[in-house]
C-alpha cells in the first residue's frame, strides 16, 4: 500500500540539508528502517502534486548504483520522500570523521558513481545534477549509491530557500548559465574525488574570515543586486524568500562569487596539485581526474568513456574490499 505519515516512526535524526531534513525511520507495519526527506515547500498544490507524479519515476529505479526509493508523500506544506537506509551515510561525513579516504577506495567511489550516472542516463535519460560528497552514501555491505538526483525539473524549481544544483561542485558552464549536461556531473564527480582524497574541499576562499576558508555556505549567494554585477553570467534563480534575504548582506556573498569566477577563470584543480602531494598517487588516478575537470564541456567524456580509464579498470579489477572498510568505519 502507500506510504503513510502514520506508519512512520523516527529513530534519529539524519542530518540537515539546505532543503529539509533527513530522518532515521522504521515503517511500523513492515519493520523496515528507511530514511525519510522532508523537503520544505514553496509551491501550489497542483505543482505539488506534480512533484509527486515525477517522484514516482524514482520509484521505477531500480539499480544497485542508486538509492532505491519507498515513495513519497505529502505532509502539508511539505513533501516527505522515504529511501533506503544507507546505514553507514554519506562521505562527506565519513571523510570528516576519518580524514582523508584512501586512494583505493576513492578509486571504487568514482567506479559506482560512474555507473550510476550511466545508469540514470541510459535508461531514465535524467542528469544528476548534484553529485557531492554528500550525495553519495555507503553501506555495511560496502555499497556505493547516488541518491538525490535531478528527477524532478519542478522539485528544483520550487525547493523553498535554495536552489538545488547552485553549488561548489558546478562546472565552468554551468556557473555561466550556459546549457549542461552529463559532462557537467562528472566535473563535480572530479571536485569531490579531489575532496575526498585530501580530506577537504580543494577550493580555498581567501578571506580574514575564519569561517570562510571552508567550503562556503551556498545559502549566502542568494541574489545580492549590489554585490551581483555579473548576474547574469551566473544564472541565479531568485525565490520570493531569496529577495527577502538579499536585504541583509555579508561578507560572505562577494567572497563565493570570487570563488565561482575563481572556478570559471583559473585552471582547474588536481588530485596533485603541490610537491607535498607528489607520489601520493597513482598515475592512472591523477590522469582520470584531469580528465573529469577538463574545463571545456566539449571536450569532457561522458561517464561510459570513462568508466574504461584504466585507473577505473584497475580498481574494478584489483578486488578492493570496500565491505571490509566499510564495516571499519
Ligand atoms: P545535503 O545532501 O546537502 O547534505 P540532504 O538534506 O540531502 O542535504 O541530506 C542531509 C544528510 O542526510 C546527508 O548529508 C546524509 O548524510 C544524510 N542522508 C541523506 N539520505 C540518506 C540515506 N538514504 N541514508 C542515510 N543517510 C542519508
Ligand atoms: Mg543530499
Amino acid at each position: 500500500g502507500p506510504l503513510k505519515q502514520e506508519d512512520l516512526e523516527n529513530l534519529a535524526e539524519l542530518g540537515m540539508g539546505n532543503g529539509g531534513s533527513v530522518m532515521k525511520v522504521v515503517h511500523v507495519p513492515t519493520g523496515i528502517i528507511m530514511a525519510k526527506k522532508v523537503v520544505l515547500m514553496d509551491a501550489k498544490p497542483s505543482v505539488r502534486k506534480q512533484i509527486l507524479r515525477e517522484l514516482h519515476i524514482t520509484h521505477s529505479c531500480n539499480s544497485r548504483y542508486i538509492v532505491s526509493s519507498f515513495g513519497a508523500y505529502i505532509l502539508e506544506p511539505n513533501i516527505c520522500i522515504c529511501m533506503e537506509y544507507m546505514d553507514k551515510g554519506s562521505f562527506d561525513g565519513i571523510y570528516k570523521r576519518m580524514g582523508a579516504i584512501p586512494i583505493d577506495m576513492v578509486g571504487m567511489v568514482a567506479a559506482n558513481v560512474l555507473e550510476g550516472l550511466v545508469y540514470l542516463y541510459d535508461v531514465h535519460h535524467i542528469i544528476h545534477r548534484d553529485i557531492k560528497p554528500s550525495n553519495i552514501l555507503l553501506n555495511s555491505e560496502g555499497e556505493i549509491k547516488l541518491c538525490d538526483f535531478g528527477v524532478s525539473g519542478e522539485l528544483i524549481n520550487s525547493i523553498a530557500n535554495t536552489f538545488v544544483g547552485t553549488s561548489v561542485y558546478m562546472s565552468p558552464e554551468r556557473i555561466q548559465g550556459g546549457q549542461y549536461s552529463v559532462e557537467s556531473d562528472i566535473w563535480s564527480l572530479g571536485i569531490t574525488l579531489i575532496e575526498l582524497a585530501h580530506g577537504r574541499f580543494p577550493f580555498y576562499v581567501d578571506d580574514e574570515d575564519d569561517e570562510l576558508s571552508s567550503k562556503p555556505n551556498f545559502d549566502n549567494l542568494l541574489g545580492n543586486p549590489k554585490h551581483l554585477e555579473s548576474r547574469d553570467t551566473l544564472a541565479l534563480p531568485m525565490s520570493p524568500a531569496s529577495h527577502r534575504r538579499s536585504r541583509r548582506r555579508s561578507k560572505a556573498e562577494l567572497s563565493i562569487l570570487e570563488l565561482l569566477q575563481q572556478i570559471v577563470r583559473e585552471p582547474a584543480p588536481r588530485l596533485t596539485s603541490s610537491e607535498k602531494d607528489e607520489g601520493k598517487f597513482p598515475r592512472a588516478a591523477d590522469e582520470f581526474v584531469d580528465a573529469c575537470l577538463i574545463k571545456e564541456q566539449k571536450d569532457r567524456r561522458p561517464p561510459a568513456d570513462l568508466l574504461k580509464y584504466e585507473w577505473i579498470e584497475k580498481t574494478l579489477t584489483s578486488g578492493v574490499d570496500m565491505k571490509k572498510w566499510a564495516e571499519s568505519i
